[in-house]
């Protein structure tokens, strides 16, 4: 039998459209220590020529997810880049995984390489709020898929039926969850509360 590769440890940023992770993966991308992704962002940055590009913008204006075994594929490749170009170092840095896995299956597709050690739940329950904040941040960033309410409304319900699944595939003491209501900065200490104790044991000798 083939021998398992070793999996790069990983931590999930999880949450709605609009819970305020995005926010949090950003300011992390500058922390020493972690190397953070987002799926989407990778989407947003295709060639916007390529034939892959256009099939996935289509699902992104709609709403509706990309199917898994092309989202895994882009994943896969583009974290195999930044590790060859010696960006992502994976003996050293906790992959920050934002907007992936999103779905069952994306987590079992994933498994093989990646070692998921926590989840930072951003919770938030009220659907107005995140609503809201979309539609601030579309005036913000121009995001083609944050324009319409019907289509943000559209991602919330297409989150509700087949992202929130994901948080029964983890045994639950590794799901934490972050209140994400605070200011940036209060956020940002709950998120590191949580990361640090993962980050020293995932790499020991390192700091
Ligand atoms: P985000 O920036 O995370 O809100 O992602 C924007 C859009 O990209 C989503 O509404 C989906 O259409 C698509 N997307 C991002 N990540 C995934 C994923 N893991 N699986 C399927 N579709 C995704």
């Amino acid at each position: 039998m083939a021998k398992l590769l070793s999996r790069y440890p990983a931590a999930l940023v999880f949450g709605a459209p609009g819970a305020g992770k995005g926010t949090q993966g950003e300011i992390l991308t500058r922390v020493p220590g972690f190397f953070h992704l987002s799926t989407g962002v990778i989407f947003r940055k295709l060639d916007p020529q390529t034939e892959e590009a256009r099939q996935i913008s289509e699902f992104c204006k709609r709403g509706e997810l990309v199917p898994d075994e092309l989202t895994v594929s882009i994943f896969r490749n583009w974290l195999e880049g930044r590790r060859a170009a010696d960006k992502y170092k994976p003996r050293e840095q906790l992959l920050l995984l934002d907007g992936i896995p999103r779905t069952v299956n994306q987590c079992q597709l994933i498994e093989r390489y990646i070692d998921v050690k926590l989840v930072l739940y951003f919770e938030c329950s009220d659907l107005e709020v995140m609503v809201d904040r979309i539609r601030r941040r579309a005036v913000l960033e121009g995001r083609p898929d944050d324009a319409s309410e019907s289509v943000t409304r559209k991602r919330l319900e297409t989150f509700q039926r087949e992202t929130t699944p994901v948080l029964e595939y983890y045994p639950p003491e590794l799901i934490k969850k972050i209140d994400s209501s605070g200011r940036p900065a209060e956020v940002l200490a709950g998120c590191l509360a949580e990361l640090i104790p993962v980050l020293k044991a995932s790499f020991p000798d390192e700091g």
